[in-house]
Protein backbone atom coordinates (compact mmCIF):
# COMPACT_ATOMS: atom_id res chain seq x y z
CA UNK A 1 0.00 0.00 0.00
CA UNK A 2 2.62 2.03 -0.57
CA UNK A 3 2.24 2.99 -4.46
CA UNK A 4 -1.02 4.34 -6.38
CA UNK A 5 -3.12 1.90 -5.69
CA UNK A 6 -6.89 0.99 -6.54
CA UNK A 7 -7.14 -1.17 -9.77
CA UNK A 8 -6.15 -0.49 -13.38
CA UNK A 9 -8.49 2.62 -14.67
CA UNK A 10 -7.65 6.07 -16.06
CA UNK A 11 -10.64 8.57 -15.26
CA UNK A 12 -13.03 8.66 -13.22
CA UNK A 13 -16.83 10.14 -15.25
CA UNK A 14 -19.27 11.84 -14.00
CA UNK A 15 -21.84 12.22 -17.22
CA UNK A 16 -24.51 14.67 -16.84
CA UNK A 17 -25.57 13.29 -13.62
CA UNK A 18 -28.48 14.56 -12.01
CA UNK A 19 -30.88 13.41 -8.89
CA UNK A 20 -34.38 14.73 -7.61
CA UNK A 21 -36.67 13.91 -5.23
CA UNK A 22 -39.70 14.71 -5.88
CA UNK A 23 -40.41 18.19 -7.17
CA UNK A 24 -36.71 19.31 -5.42
CA UNK A 25 -33.63 18.85 -7.69
CA UNK A 26 -30.92 18.29 -5.76
CA UNK A 27 -28.29 17.78 -8.34
CA UNK A 28 -28.18 19.10 -12.28
CA UNK A 29 -25.95 18.14 -15.00
CA UNK A 30 -23.18 16.90 -12.95
CA UNK A 31 -20.36 17.03 -15.78
CA UNK A 32 -16.50 15.94 -13.95
CA UNK A 33 -13.63 13.85 -15.12
CA UNK A 34 -11.41 13.09 -12.37
CA UNK A 35 -7.98 11.73 -13.20
CA UNK A 36 -6.86 8.84 -11.55
CA UNK A 37 -4.37 9.53 -8.64
CA UNK A 38 -6.53 13.12 -8.62
CA UNK A 39 -7.85 15.00 -5.18
CA UNK A 40 -11.07 16.41 -6.00
CA UNK A 41 -13.27 18.49 -3.81
CA UNK A 42 -17.14 19.35 -3.84
CA UNK A 43 -17.68 22.69 -2.17
CA UNK A 44 -20.62 24.96 -1.69
CA UNK A 45 -22.61 26.05 1.21
CA UNK A 46 -25.10 23.81 2.90
CA UNK A 47 -27.98 22.35 0.19
CA UNK A 48 -25.92 22.83 -2.58
CA UNK A 49 -25.69 18.86 -3.46
CA UNK A 50 -22.58 17.99 -2.15
CA UNK A 51 -24.07 15.00 -0.38
CA UNK A 52 -26.38 14.27 -2.83
CA UNK A 53 -23.40 14.15 -5.48
CA UNK A 54 -21.44 11.72 -3.11
CA UNK A 55 -24.11 9.45 -2.02
CA UNK A 56 -25.04 9.15 -6.00
CA UNK A 57 -20.67 8.46 -6.79
CA UNK A 58 -21.11 6.06 -3.22
CA UNK A 59 -24.15 4.41 -4.62
CA UNK A 60 -26.29 5.13 -1.83
CA UNK A 61 -28.74 7.35 -3.88
CA UNK A 62 -29.73 6.06 -7.55
CA UNK A 63 -29.24 8.82 -9.95
CA UNK A 64 -32.41 9.91 -12.05
CA UNK A 65 -30.46 11.27 -14.61
CA UNK A 66 -26.72 10.53 -16.48
CA UNK A 67 -23.66 7.90 -15.92
CA UNK A 68 -20.94 7.25 -14.22
CA UNK A 69 -17.89 5.20 -15.31
CA UNK A 70 -14.55 4.18 -13.96
CA UNK A 71 -12.48 3.67 -17.09
CA UNK A 72 -14.54 1.35 -19.52
CA UNK A 73 -17.15 0.24 -16.79
CA UNK A 74 -20.20 1.59 -15.78
CA UNK A 75 -20.51 1.60 -12.36
CA UNK A 76 -23.75 3.31 -11.14
CA UNK A 77 -26.24 0.44 -11.72
CA UNK A 78 -23.54 -1.42 -9.54
CA UNK A 79 -24.78 -2.04 -5.56
CA UNK A 80 -22.33 -0.47 -3.29
CA UNK A 81 -19.99 -2.64 -2.23
CA UNK A 82 -19.26 -3.59 -6.24
CA UNK A 83 -18.00 -0.11 -6.74
CA UNK A 84 -14.75 -1.04 -5.19
CA UNK A 85 -15.04 2.54 -2.79
CA UNK A 86 -13.89 3.26 0.44
CA UNK A 87 -15.95 5.83 1.99
CA UNK A 88 -15.32 8.17 5.43
CA UNK A 89 -18.38 9.66 6.91
CA UNK A 90 -18.37 13.12 9.43
CA UNK A 91 -20.18 10.44 11.97
CA UNK A 92 -16.46 8.14 11.36
CA UNK A 93 -19.51 5.49 11.57
CA UNK A 94 -17.29 2.92 13.75
CA UNK A 95 -18.92 -0.29 15.03
CA UNK A 96 -18.58 0.64 18.95
CA UNK A 97 -18.27 -3.04 19.93
CA UNK A 98 -15.14 -3.84 17.75
CA UNK A 99 -11.58 -3.07 18.48
CA UNK A 100 -10.20 -0.69 16.27
CA UNK A 101 -8.27 -3.48 14.01
CA UNK A 102 -11.62 -5.59 13.98
CA UNK A 103 -12.93 -2.51 12.63
CA UNK A 104 -10.64 -1.73 9.93
CA UNK A 105 -10.62 -5.74 9.06
CA UNK A 106 -14.34 -5.49 8.20
CA UNK A 107 -14.57 -4.28 4.75
CA UNK A 108 -11.34 -7.11 4.06
CA UNK A 109 -13.27 -9.92 5.37
CA UNK A 110 -16.77 -8.96 4.22
CA UNK A 111 -14.58 -9.43 0.82
CA UNK A 112 -12.98 -13.02 2.16
CA UNK A 113 -9.75 -11.76 2.20
CA UNK A 114 -7.37 -14.66 4.26
CA UNK A 115 -6.57 -14.37 7.67
CA UNK A 116 -2.69 -13.65 7.54
CA UNK A 117 -3.30 -11.28 4.53
CA UNK A 118 -6.25 -9.38 6.72
CA UNK A 119 -3.89 -9.07 9.54
CA UNK A 120 -1.02 -7.79 7.06
CA UNK A 121 -3.23 -4.84 5.83
CA UNK A 122 -4.02 -4.17 8.84
CA UNK A 123 -1.14 -3.21 10.58
CA UNK A 124 0.46 -1.42 7.08
CA UNK A 125 -3.00 1.01 7.57
CA UNK A 126 -3.21 1.32 11.07
CA UNK A 127 0.31 2.50 10.45
CA UNK A 128 -0.17 4.71 7.78
CA UNK A 129 -2.74 6.27 9.74
CA UNK A 130 -0.36 6.54 13.04
CA UNK A 131 -2.45 4.24 15.05
CA UNK A 132 -0.94 1.34 15.16
CA UNK A 133 0.01 1.05 18.83
CA UNK A 134 -4.27 1.48 19.53
CA UNK A 135 -5.00 -1.92 17.78
CA UNK A 136 -7.02 -3.38 20.38
CA UNK A 137 -8.85 -0.41 21.99
CA UNK A 138 -12.37 0.36 21.52
CA UNK A 139 -13.32 3.22 19.49
CA UNK A 140 -15.32 4.60 22.56
CA UNK A 141 -11.39 4.96 24.35
CA UNK A 142 -9.87 7.20 21.13
CA UNK A 143 -10.43 10.87 20.90
CA UNK A 144 -12.49 12.30 18.01
CA UNK A 145 -9.34 13.01 15.62
CA UNK A 146 -8.20 9.20 16.12
CA UNK A 147 -11.70 7.64 15.55
CA UNK A 148 -11.62 9.61 12.51
CA UNK A 149 -8.11 8.27 11.77
CA UNK A 150 -9.51 4.46 11.94
CA UNK A 151 -12.31 5.15 9.88
CA UNK A 152 -9.92 6.65 7.02
CA UNK A 153 -7.96 3.61 7.50
CA UNK A 154 -10.95 1.08 7.14
CA UNK A 155 -11.49 2.95 4.07
CA UNK A 156 -8.05 2.79 2.94
CA UNK A 157 -7.35 -0.80 3.98
CA UNK A 158 -9.60 -2.48 1.06
CA UNK A 159 -7.53 -0.71 -1.85
CA UNK A 160 -10.22 1.01 -2.79
CA UNK A 161 -10.51 2.54 -6.64
CA UNK A 162 -11.61 5.89 -5.22
CA UNK A 163 -12.04 7.39 -1.79
CA UNK A 164 -15.17 9.76 -1.22
CA UNK A 165 -15.07 11.70 2.41
CA UNK A 166 -18.13 13.29 3.59
CA UNK A 167 -17.39 16.40 5.44
CA UNK A 168 -14.39 13.95 7.57
CA UNK A 169 -13.23 16.87 9.69
CA UNK A 170 -16.67 18.64 10.80
CA UNK A 171 -16.56 17.38 14.50
CA UNK A 172 -13.27 17.98 15.28
CA UNK A 173 -12.30 21.29 16.92
CA UNK A 174 -9.85 23.44 15.52
CA UNK A 175 -6.69 22.62 15.75
CA UNK A 176 -7.09 18.66 15.33
CA UNK A 177 -8.89 19.74 11.96
CA UNK A 178 -5.82 21.48 10.94
CA UNK A 179 -3.69 18.47 12.31
CA UNK A 180 -6.24 16.02 10.52
CA UNK A 181 -5.80 18.26 7.23
CA UNK A 182 -2.07 17.83 6.91
CA UNK A 183 -2.46 13.84 7.67
CA UNK A 184 -5.08 13.38 4.64
CA UNK A 185 -2.63 15.26 2.32
CA UNK A 186 0.41 13.64 3.44
CA UNK A 187 -1.69 9.83 3.33
CA UNK A 188 -2.90 11.18 0.08
CA UNK A 189 0.81 12.08 -1.41
CA UNK A 190 1.82 8.48 -0.01
CA UNK A 191 -0.56 6.27 -1.38
CA UNK A 192 -1.98 8.55 -4.32
CA UNK A 193 -5.58 7.38 -4.11
CA UNK A 194 -8.09 9.05 -6.33
CA UNK A 195 -9.92 10.85 -3.34
CA UNK A 196 -13.31 13.03 -3.84
CA UNK A 197 -13.85 15.09 -0.46
CA UNK A 198 -16.89 17.12 0.41
CA UNK A 199 -17.05 20.40 2.56
CA UNK A 200 -18.39 23.65 2.71
CA UNK A 201 -14.77 24.90 4.36
CA UNK A 202 -13.00 26.86 1.50
CA UNK A 203 -9.85 26.80 3.11
CA UNK A 204 -9.86 23.50 3.43
CA UNK A 205 -11.00 22.49 0.09
CA UNK A 206 -7.99 25.29 -1.04
CA UNK A 207 -5.61 23.26 1.24
CA UNK A 208 -6.46 19.83 -0.16
CA UNK A 209 -7.51 19.54 -3.46
CA UNK A 210 -5.73 19.42 -7.17
CA UNK A 211 -9.01 20.91 -8.37
CA UNK A 212 -11.99 22.40 -6.68
CA UNK A 213 -15.85 22.12 -7.82
CA UNK A 214 -18.24 24.56 -6.57
CA UNK A 215 -21.70 23.96 -6.69
CA UNK A 216 -24.78 26.27 -5.65
CA UNK A 217 -28.39 25.05 -5.87
CA UNK A 218 -27.40 21.25 -7.80
CA UNK A 219 -25.58 23.32 -9.88
CA UNK A 220 -21.80 23.47 -11.04
CA UNK A 221 -20.74 26.89 -10.79
CA UNK A 222 -16.97 26.64 -11.65
CA UNK A 223 -13.95 23.77 -11.75
CA UNK A 224 -10.33 24.75 -11.39
CA UNK A 225 -7.63 24.28 -9.67
CA UNK A 226 -7.39 26.61 -6.10
CA UNK A 227 -5.14 28.97 -7.95
CA UNK A 228 -7.75 29.34 -10.24
CA UNK A 229 -10.74 29.74 -7.98
CA UNK A 230 -9.31 32.03 -5.79
CA UNK A 231 -7.90 34.69 -7.90
CA UNK A 232 -10.71 34.79 -10.56
CA UNK A 233 -13.95 33.64 -9.14
CA UNK A 234 -16.20 33.00 -12.51
CA UNK A 235 -19.29 34.86 -10.74
CA UNK A 236 -20.17 36.99 -7.39
CA UNK A 237 -21.65 33.81 -5.63
CA UNK A 238 -18.21 31.70 -6.47
CA UNK A 239 -16.03 35.26 -4.92
CA UNK A 240 -17.78 35.70 -2.00
CA UNK A 241 -17.58 31.45 -0.97
CA UNK A 242 -13.54 32.03 -2.13
CA UNK A 243 -13.49 35.15 0.72
CA UNK A 244 -14.10 37.81 -1.31
CA UNK A 245 -15.84 39.54 1.50
CA UNK A 246 -16.60 43.20 0.20
CA UNK A 247 -19.77 42.67 -2.21
CA UNK A 248 -20.22 46.08 -3.53
CA UNK A 249 -23.27 46.89 -5.36
CA UNK A 250 -22.84 49.47 -8.20
CA UNK A 251 -24.08 50.45 -12.04
CA UNK A 252 -21.59 50.32 -15.23
CA UNK A 253 -20.89 53.67 -15.74
CA UNK A 254 -18.85 53.66 -19.18
CA UNK A 255 -16.93 51.28 -20.55
CA UNK A 256 -13.31 52.31 -21.20
CA UNK A 257 -11.92 51.19 -23.88
CA UNK A 258 -9.85 48.05 -23.11
CA UNK A 259 -6.68 49.11 -25.11
CA UNK A 260 -4.91 47.36 -22.39
CA UNK A 261 -7.09 44.55 -23.24
CA UNK A 262 -8.06 44.43 -19.57
CA UNK A 263 -11.25 44.72 -19.38
CA UNK A 264 -11.41 47.39 -16.96
CA UNK A 265 -14.74 49.03 -16.62
CA UNK A 266 -15.91 52.55 -14.11
CA UNK A 267 -18.65 51.16 -11.66
CA UNK A 268 -20.47 53.88 -9.37
CA UNK A 269 -22.18 53.35 -6.22
CA UNK A 270 -24.37 55.95 -4.40
CA UNK A 271 -20.92 56.67 -2.31
CA UNK A 272 -18.45 55.83 -4.23
CA UNK A 273 -16.42 55.12 -8.33
CA UNK A 274 -14.32 52.62 -8.92
CA UNK A 275 -12.43 50.95 -11.72
CA UNK A 276 -12.75 47.34 -11.82
CA UNK A 277 -12.20 44.61 -14.08
CA UNK A 278 -15.06 42.56 -15.34
CA UNK A 279 -14.93 38.95 -15.11
CA UNK A 280 -18.26 38.91 -17.17
CA UNK A 281 -19.12 41.23 -19.77
CA UNK A 282 -20.87 44.37 -19.25
CA UNK A 283 -22.17 47.04 -20.38
CA UNK A 284 -22.41 50.83 -19.11
CA UNK A 285 -25.87 50.76 -17.44
CA UNK A 286 -25.72 47.19 -15.72
CA UNK A 287 -26.51 46.33 -12.20
CA UNK A 288 -23.26 44.84 -11.05
CA UNK A 289 -21.67 43.29 -8.19
CA UNK A 290 -18.09 44.07 -7.46
CA UNK A 291 -16.10 42.15 -5.06
CA UNK A 292 -12.74 42.78 -3.36
CA UNK A 293 -10.96 40.98 -0.67
CA UNK A 294 -10.52 42.45 2.33
CA UNK A 295 -6.47 42.36 1.92
CA UNK A 296 -6.81 43.94 -1.62
CA UNK A 297 -7.79 47.08 0.39
CA UNK A 298 -5.23 49.16 1.30
CA UNK A 299 -5.90 51.05 4.43
CA UNK A 300 -3.87 54.61 4.41
CA UNK A 301 -4.98 57.42 7.27
CA UNK A 302 -6.37 60.33 6.51
CA UNK A 303 -5.90 63.78 8.13
CA UNK A 304 -8.43 65.27 5.44
CA UNK A 305 -11.74 64.84 4.41
CA UNK A 306 -11.54 65.86 1.12
CA UNK A 307 -12.88 64.31 -1.89
CA UNK A 308 -11.59 60.99 -2.50
CA UNK A 309 -9.20 60.09 -5.31
CA UNK A 310 -9.05 57.70 -8.01
CA UNK A 311 -10.64 54.24 -6.69
CA UNK A 312 -9.64 55.29 -2.99
CA UNK A 313 -13.08 54.71 -0.78
CA UNK A 314 -13.20 57.11 2.60
CA UNK A 315 -13.76 55.12 5.81
CA UNK A 316 -14.69 55.63 8.92
CA UNK A 317 -13.06 52.64 11.14
CA UNK A 318 -15.49 51.02 13.51
CA UNK A 319 -14.14 47.47 14.79
CA UNK A 320 -10.46 46.34 15.23
CA UNK A 321 -9.75 42.70 15.86
CA UNK A 322 -6.34 41.59 16.43
CA UNK A 323 -5.44 37.96 14.46
CA UNK A 324 -2.08 37.22 15.14
CA UNK A 325 0.40 38.88 12.42
CA UNK A 326 -2.13 40.95 11.39
CA UNK A 327 -5.48 43.05 11.89
CA UNK A 328 -9.15 42.39 10.75
CA UNK A 329 -10.80 45.55 9.98
CA UNK A 330 -14.19 46.74 9.90
CA UNK A 331 -14.98 50.37 8.30
CA UNK A 332 -18.22 52.33 7.77
CA UNK A 333 -18.33 54.86 4.30
CA UNK A 334 -19.96 57.37 4.62
CA UNK A 335 -22.81 56.21 2.56
CA UNK A 336 -23.39 53.45 5.29
CA UNK A 337 -21.86 50.44 3.91
CA UNK A 338 -19.93 48.20 6.10
CA UNK A 339 -16.31 46.98 4.02
CA UNK A 340 -13.89 44.71 5.52
CA UNK A 341 -10.34 45.18 5.44
CA UNK A 342 -6.71 44.15 6.61
CA UNK A 343 -3.96 46.12 7.91
CA UNK A 344 -0.44 45.71 9.43
CA UNK A 345 -1.16 48.67 12.18
CA UNK A 346 -4.22 48.81 14.59
CA UNK A 347 -5.84 51.81 13.20
CA UNK A 348 -7.82 54.02 16.05
CA UNK A 349 -11.68 53.71 15.92
CA UNK A 350 -13.28 56.54 15.28
CA UNK A 351 -10.81 57.64 13.05
CA UNK A 352 -10.98 58.18 9.16
CA UNK A 353 -8.68 56.14 6.57
CA UNK A 354 -8.70 56.13 2.88
CA UNK A 355 -8.90 52.44 1.56
CA UNK A 356 -7.26 51.89 -2.20
CA UNK A 357 -7.51 48.99 -4.65
CA UNK A 358 -6.04 47.65 -7.83
CA UNK A 359 -8.61 47.73 -10.39
CA UNK A 360 -7.26 43.93 -11.28
CA UNK A 361 -8.18 43.30 -7.79
CA UNK A 362 -11.70 44.99 -7.98
CA UNK A 363 -13.52 42.18 -10.11
CA UNK A 364 -16.96 43.16 -11.53
CA UNK A 365 -19.63 40.52 -12.15
CA UNK A 366 -23.53 40.65 -13.48
CA UNK A 367 -25.30 41.07 -10.07
CA UNK A 368 -27.85 38.68 -12.14
CA UNK A 369 -26.64 35.07 -12.15
CA UNK A 370 -29.16 34.00 -14.03
CA UNK A 371 -27.63 36.05 -16.77
CA UNK A 372 -24.52 34.05 -16.90
CA UNK A 373 -24.79 30.43 -17.90
CA UNK A 374 -22.98 28.22 -15.29
CA UNK A 375 -21.59 26.13 -18.03
CA UNK A 376 -19.42 28.73 -19.30
CA UNK A 377 -17.80 29.24 -16.24
CA UNK A 378 -17.18 25.12 -15.91
CA UNK A 379 -15.83 25.00 -19.68
CA UNK A 380 -13.67 28.33 -19.31
CA UNK A 381 -11.74 27.43 -16.23
CA UNK A 382 -11.30 23.42 -16.01
CA UNK A 383 -8.37 22.51 -17.74
P1 LIG B 1 -25.16 20.04 3.72
O1 LIG B 1 -23.80 20.65 3.69
O2 LIG B 1 -26.12 20.80 4.59
O3 LIG B 1 -25.15 18.56 3.96
P2 LIG B 1 -25.37 19.60 0.86
O4 LIG B 1 -24.68 20.60 0.00
O5 LIG B 1 -24.67 18.32 1.11
O6 LIG B 1 -25.78 20.27 2.24
P3 LIG B 1 -27.57 17.99 -0.03
O7 LIG B 1 -27.73 17.28 1.28
O8 LIG B 1 -26.97 17.24 -1.14
O9 LIG B 1 -26.79 19.36 0.18
O10 LIG B 1 -29.02 18.54 -0.43
C1 LIG B 1 -29.28 19.20 -1.67
C2 LIG B 1 -30.76 19.50 -1.77
O11 LIG B 1 -31.51 18.31 -1.87
C3 LIG B 1 -31.32 20.25 -0.57
O12 LIG B 1 -32.30 21.15 -1.04
C4 LIG B 1 -31.97 19.16 0.24
O13 LIG B 1 -33.03 19.66 1.01
C5 LIG B 1 -32.44 18.20 -0.83
N1 LIG B 1 -32.46 16.81 -0.35
C6 LIG B 1 -31.36 16.08 0.02
N2 LIG B 1 -31.72 14.83 0.41
C7 LIG B 1 -33.07 14.76 0.29
C8 LIG B 1 -34.05 13.73 0.55
N3 LIG B 1 -33.70 12.51 0.96
N4 LIG B 1 -35.34 14.05 0.33
C9 LIG B 1 -35.72 15.26 -0.11
N5 LIG B 1 -34.85 16.27 -0.39
C10 LIG B 1 -33.55 16.04 -0.17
Amino acid sequence: MTTTSGGEFDSLRIENVGRRFGGTTALQGFDLTVQRGEFIALLGPSGCGKSTALNCLAGLLPLTDGQIRVGEQRIDLLPPEKRDFGMVFQSYALFPHLTVAKNVAFGLQMRGVGRSETTRRVTEALRLVRLEDQATKLPGQLSGGQQQRVAIARAIVIEPRVVLMDEPLSNLDAKLRLEMRTEIRRLHQTLGLTTIYVTHDQEEALSLADRLVVLRLGQVQQIGTPQELHDGPANWHVADFMGYRNLIDATVSAERAAADGEGRVRVAAEDMELLGTAVNTVAAGDEVRVAVRPTDLLVQRSDHAGPTAANTIQAEVEVVEYQGREYAVEVRTPGGRALHVRSEHAPEVGSTVLLTVEPSRALVYQRDLDAVAPAEHADAVAS
